[in-house]
């Protein structure tokens, strides 16, 4: 295995961090398109009992948080072990496993008596995580709701019994997120936003057909509320005086449309992770489009 360390975050990951762990779970069939913003808002509750980071010498490579649980609506000093995001260039190689590991460490050392996670007990059992009868977690299949007990008074018959709740960040609206994140293909240039993501339309002029191979759908966003990592891999396309046009140096994936004058940036819809939480409202340039294509969604249609 080539170099890794484990460390607590720092403010310089927390946009990193939201980049990875929407890329880990987008398209994932049991995640709910909320993980990256779960965290932003146990972070901003001051509810991030323990916040780690993997990083090795490519930046990133896994993310793992702790929050404090309730049973049967009081806090006896459990936490919740999640989300847990490993980066695909990273996975199966126990970076995982090392952050659980470290977590579990350092919210034993805070004092916490005991840890609950959602997951595969194949996967948590070798850390101690088991079925706990009676310590229950109402939604997913109960024998993926597991419990590790701390204090050896606790073990067996001494465990807390109750309905487990996690904290209230954990029950945010895919369609109430307020930071959004997306990537190029390749992943070395991530992105988040943290405004609403206005005017989502389809151009069909020519130079983004070109550019785009298709039709280009974007939405603007204020250029004060994008965060841009891996902006080293950033090239940009000079389209015009007034237009940039910013694609990934490795994988060529086009990510912005940027307009040196303006206060926003136009941002590929595509490259978001979904949820992205908005629907084309338009097609614009619809009198330079292509020959081979007919429009049949109905949308509004300008010819400009
Ligand atoms: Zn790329």
């Amino acid at each position: 295995m080539t170099w890794l360390q484990i460390r607590a975050e720092t403010e310089a990951d927390h946009a990193g961090a939201a980049i990875l762990i929407g890329r880990v779970f987008a398209g994932h069939p049991h995640s709910s398109g909320t993980e990256a913003s779960i965290v932003q808002g146990l972070r901003a509750a001051g509810a991030l009992a323990v916040a780690l980071v993997a990083e090795d010498d490519a930046g990133l490579a896994g993310h793992v948080a702790y929050s404090p649980v309730t049973v049967d609506g009081r806090y006896i000093g459990w936490a919740g072990l999640g989300p847990l995001a490993v980066h695909p260039r990273r996975q199966n190689q126990g970076v995982g496993a090392a952050l659980v590991a470290e977590g579990l460490a350092r919210v034993r050392a805070r004092g916490a008596r005991g840890c609950v996670v959602m997951g595969d007990p194949a996967y948590y059992g070798r850390f101690g995580f088991r079925v706990q009868p009676g310590l229950v977690y109402p939604g997913p299949p109960p024998d993926h709701f597991l419990a590790l007990s701390f204090t050896s008074d606790d073990a067996q018959d001494g465990l807390p019994k109750g309905t487990v709740a996690y904290h209230a960040a954990f029950s945010i609206d895919a369609a109430a997120i307020a930071q959004r994140s997306g990537s190029c293909l390749c992943g070395r240039i991530g992105f988040t936003v943290s405004a609403p993501l206005q005017s989502a339309s389809a151009c069909h002029c020519r130079q983004c057909r070109k550019q785009s191979g298709h039709v280009y759908a974007s939405a603007n966003v204020a250029k004060s509320a994008v965060t841009v990592v891996g902006a080293p891999h950033l090239r940009w396309h000079q389209a015009s005086a007034k237009v940039r046009r910013g694609f990934c140096d490795t994988c060529g994936s086009w990510l912005f449309w940027d307009p040196l004058e303006r206060d926003w940036t136009s941002i590929s819809l595509g490259a978001f992770d979904t949820p992205t939480g908005v629907r084309l409202e338009r097609h614009i340039f619809v009198s330079d489009r292509g020959d081979y294509y007919d429009l049949a969604d109905g949308l509004p249609r300008h010819p400009q």
